[in-house]
């Protein structure tokens, strides 16, 4: 086993996970300005709390990894600011909204309703004050950190580092996330009863 020591995933991670909350409802997620905070209220728990390897996901200085959730689409309210989001890329089937500003991503949203996770969207919690929020549950895209210039020499001890706080590695979505795809494409081609 390779050695873990110094080895740093993400801030909500690095120093043992926190708990969800019973009965948590939900926050404020608020972008890093210090004046005129681009602000999302979220009127739920969130769900499939993941660390996210891939290039995409907005990561807080330093970290290799993203944390990023699910929430209902209908629990999501943008109570401030929301001139100041812009889209990232308005091709990519999650459309992440950015501050301009600070450039912190604030949602991730699927526009269109033939994508297996239409009505969700994606979150970063750690943008919340709150406490109480579903935990990490795995790491996915694992192997995509490398593309964010981690040293491949390095990833045998990330992956150690993240089994031993709990977070399973994966190279692509956890095996869940990947089956509930491949259901909905099965359905949609007639592979699978609709
Ligand atoms: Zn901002
Ligand atoms: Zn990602």
């Amino acid at each position: 086993m390779a050695s873990t020591e110094g080895v740093k995933i993400h801030p909500a991670v690095d120093h043992g996970i926190a708990r969800a909350a019973a009965d948590f409802s939900g926050g404020t997620l608020r972008c890093h300005c210090d004046t005129d905070p681009v602000e999302i209220r979220i009127g739920a728990q969130s769900a499939h709390n993941h660390i996210c390897g891939c290039t995409k996901c907005w990561k807080p200085d330093g970290a290799i990894f993203s944390q990023v959730a699910v929430v209902p689409r209908d629990a999501v309210t943008i109570t401030a600011h929301e001139e100041k989001l812009e889209v990232v890329n308005p091709d990519a089937p999650i459309r992440r909204h950015r501050c301009r500003a600070c450039g912190v991503h604030m949602l991730g949203r699927i526009e269109s309703r033939d994508h297996p996770f239409y009505g969700l969207d994606f979150v970063h919690t750690e943008l919340s004050e709150s406490t109480g929020w579903s935990p990490p549950e795995f790491a996915a895209f694992v192997s995509s950190a490398i593309e964010s210039g981690v040293d491949p020499a390095r990833m045998g001890a990330v992956r150690d580092r993240l089994r031993e706080l709990g977070l399973e590695p994966y190279d692509a979505l956890s095996p869940p996330l990947m089956d509930a795809i491949a259901t909905h494409i099965a359905r949609r081609s007639g592979a699978l009863p609709a």
